[in-house]
């Protein structure tokens, strides 16, 4: 078999064998391939698209290339949630504790931030001493003890979508249907859950920027779950505007707390409520979702969530008085107030924007080796459909380096858009796949 004319068959449009898709993962993955031939095979995929059979192909070949996990010595039905990436979308740090406290084991690896959305495990380790590397048989442990533990996602899973993912980033290539339900869904076939449900983010901060394509993403990723034998379901969610009103990592977590003690003001908690109500009703403990948002509901107003929580923190050696005192969180020194330059309506707040913004704060990585400041970030005063007058605090920004606030601030400025008339915030769910 020769890589390049493998690369040409797909130029011409023509279908792939589970062989030749095999060849180029495999050969890529062990160095055979050289990036320049990858990157055009991926070249080639994006423009002339894989059918099922061969995203199928793909997906599970991503999977078999490293560890599959074996969550068998955790007791009950284990539903994993997975965010196709979004700005301020902490929901993890929110549906986890609560799904836990209504009895559905939550074991669950997650990622670190890169580009203009944040990570699980960068928010979580804002929190002092919280550690997310803990031995294999340890994490067991927790999820059987306490009900819950969040890591982070190992070397050994999918090690062929880690490097394929890091070329596609920096080529061009993420942008494809049957490339995004391949690397998502062979991390998550590997990560050994029982069911998946997929937040699939759709809009301006969002891979799919409309709902027609969020669509077709959510099917593709539901279909090849089910032909592995999980149970899948798919909510597509707005990310026109960012999720909630914190942005950055200890702000996030501030922001999660706040829910977990019975703020339900904001769209974050909306959203949290709804996909816990799924993870319940899928793992059997709910016979609906909407019995399953009450049962969470529930968890939020009697503490059983809260303490849920902070078992979970000191589980993984966090200090638990953060609930608290949120001020043992860190929150950068320097700070930047985005005013409004005209009375008016607040018509749209960009999600991509904004999670650039506070990037460059000094909250995100550009590269996956950068160092991260916890405490920066960007708290959100007004969201699309406020009233505001001249001069009003927008959006507050946060850094520990004065000199990234200004351009932090230019690129936040661009987010926010003030008309005349009143413009409704965006639907938040849009609609749901089985
Ligand atoms: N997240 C992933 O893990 N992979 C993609 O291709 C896109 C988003």
């Amino acid at each position: 078999m020769e890589t390049v004319d493998i690369i040409v068959r797909k130029k011409n449009g023509q279908k792939l064998t589970h062989d030749e898709i095999r060849y180029m993962v495999d050969g890529y993955t062990d160095g055979t391939i050289p990036d320049y031939q990858m990157s055009s095979f991926l070249m080639a995929v994006c423009l002339r698209g894989l059918d099922e059979e061969e995203t199928v192909d793909l997906t599970m070949i991503m999977k078999e290339s490293g560890d599959v996990a074996d969550l068998s010595a955790i007791s009950g039905m284990k539903i994993d949630k997975h965010s196709t990436g979004g700005v301020g979308d902490k929901t993890t740090l929110i549906l986890s504790p609560i799904a836990a406290a209504c009895g559905v084991p939550v074991a669950k690896m997650s990622g670190r931030g890169l580009g203009f959305t944040g990570g699980t495990i960068d928010k979580l380790e804002s929190i002092p001493g919280f550690s997310t590397t803990v031995e294999e048989k340890e994490f067991y442990r927790l999820v059987n003890d306490n009900g819950i533990a969040v890591i982070g996602q190992t070397a050994h899973i999918a090690p062929a979508d880690k490097k394929i993912y890091a070329l596609r980033d920096v080529t061009g290539t993420v942008d494809n249907i049957s490339l995004i339900t391949s690397s998502i869904m062979s991390k998550k076939l590997a990560s050994g859950a029982d069911g998946i449900l997929l937040d699939v983010k759709c809009g301006k901060g969002a891979f799919m920027n409309n709902e027609e394509d969020a669509m077709l993403l959510a099917e593709s990723m539901v279909r090849i779950g089910r032909s592995d034998g999980k149970i899948m379901r798919a909510i597509i969610s707005d990310m026109d505007q960012p999720l909630g009103r914190a942005v950055g990592n200890s702000l996030e977590v501030r922001e999660a707390i706040d829910v977990l003690k019975g703020d339900m003001s904001e769209d974050i908690a909306h959203i949290s409520i709804e996909l816990a109500g799924h993870m319940i009703n899928m793992a059997g403990i709910a016979s609906t979702p909407q019995e399953g948002v009450e049962m969470a509901k529930r968890a939020v107003e009697d503490g059983s969530a809260l303490d849920k929580f902070k078992t979970f923190i000191s589980g993984q050696g966090g200090d638990e008085k953060v609930v608290e005192d949120q001020d043992l969180m860190p929150v950068s020194s320097c700070e930047h107030q985005i005013t409004a330059d005209r009375e008016g309506f607040v018509t749209s707040v960009d999600a991509m924007l904004i999670g650039e913004a506070s990037s460059l704060t000094g909250a995100g990585r550009r590269k996956k080796e950068d160092a991260i400041d916890h405490g920066a970030g960007i708290y959100l005063e007004h969201k699309t459909g406020d009233r505001v007058k001249k001069g009003d605090v927008l959006c507050r920004l946060y850094s520990s380096d004065e000199a990234l606030l200004g351009p932090a601030a230019s690129t936040a400025t661009r987010a926010y858009e003030i008309g005349d008339s009143y413009v409704e915030p965006p639907r938040l769910i849009k609609s749901i796949v089985e």
